[in-house]
C-alpha cells in the first residue's frame, strides 16, 4: 500500500517537475521576444523615415520660396530694363545677360522641385505601407502576449493544484518510505521507483529482475531495489 502511495507520488513530482519547465521555457517559446523586437526595429525604422521626410519637405519649401524669388526678380528686372530710364546700351546688355542667368538658374531649380517631390511622394507612400506593417506588427505581438499569458495562468493554476494533491498524499506516507524517495530520486533525476510489469523487466532501466528478486515482488509491503539500476521496485495491476 505503502508502495503504491509513493508512485503515486513519484507521478505527482514528475508531473510537476514537467509543468515547472513548462513555465520556465514558455516565454521563449511564446515568440513573444521575436514579436517585440520586429515591432521595435519597424517603429525606429519609421521614425527616421519621418524625420528625413519632414528635413525634404523643409528643403522642398524652400525651393518653391526661391523658385517665387526668381519670379520675383525677373519681373522687377523686366520692368527695370524695358521701362526707359536705363539708356546706355552697355548696362541694358548687362541686364539682358542677368536675364539669361535667372532663367538658368530657375530651370535648375524647377528641376530640383520635380526630383524633390518624386522622392517625397516616394517615401510617402512607403511610410503609409510600413505604418500598416506596424500596426499589424503590434496586433501579432498582442496576440502572443496573450497566448503566453493564459499559458502560465493555466500551468501555474495547475502547478497549485498538483502542489495541493502532493501535500495530501504525503501525509499518507510514512517517513521513512519518504526519505528513501527523496534520495532516490537525487539520484535518478526524478525517478526513485521502477514498475515491473508481467514480462519481470525494471521499468527504469530495461533489465530482468533475477529470479531470487521476483518472489519479494508478491509482497506489497517488501523493499525491493532493482540489482542494475538500484530503484525500488513496484509491481502494480494493471
Ligand atoms: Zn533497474
Amino acid at each position: 500500500m505503502q508502495l503504491k502511495l509513493l508512485w503515486d507520488l513519484q507521478e505527482i513530482d514528475l508531473a510537476i517537475r514537467e509543468l515547472e519547465q513548462k513555465i520556465e521555457e514558455a516565454p521563449a517559446l511564446s515568440g513573444v521576444k521575436e514579436a517585440s523586437e520586429d515591432y521595435e526595429r519597424l517603429e525606429k525604422e519609421i521614425s527616421e523615415k519621418g524625420s528625413l521626410l519632414k528635413d525634404k519637405r523643409k528643403i522642398l519649401k524652400n525651393l518653391e520660396m526661391r523658385d517665387q524669388k526668381i519670379v520675383e526678380d525677373r519681373k522687377t528686372l523686366s520692368d527695370n530694363m524695358y521701362d526707359g530710364t536705363v539708356t546706355s546700351i552697355k548696362e541694358l546688355e548687362q541686364m539682358q545677360r542677368k536675364m539669361e542667368l535667372l532663367a538658368e538658374d530657375k530651370q535648375k531649380n524647377e528641376d530640383e522641385i520635380l526630383l524633390l517631390m518624386e522622392f517625397v511622394e516616394e517615401q510617402e507612400s512607403l511610410l503609409e505601407y510600413k505604418t500598416k506593417e506596424l500596426e499589424k506588427c503590434k496586433q501579432e505581438l498582442q496576440k502572443k502576449e496573450t497566448a503566453l499569458e493564459e499559458d502560465l495562468d493555466r500551468f501555474r493554476r495547475d502547478l497549485v493544484n498538483l502542489q495541493e494533491s502532493r501535500a495530501g498524499l504525503a501525509e499518507k506516507i510514512e517517513a521513512k518510505y519518504i526519505n528513501k524517495y527523496n534520495m532516490l530520486a537525487e539520484k535518478h533525476q526524478g525517478e526513485a521507483l521502477a514498475r515491473v510489469g508481467s514480462n519481470d523487466i525494471c521499468g527504469g532501466c530495461r533489465v530482468f529482475i533475477s529470479s531470487a528478486l521476483r518472489g519479494h515482488l508478491y509482497n506489497p509491503e517488501a523493499i525491493v531495489y532493482c540489482e542494475n539500476c538500484g530503484r525500488l521496485l513496484v509491481r502494480l495491476d494493471s
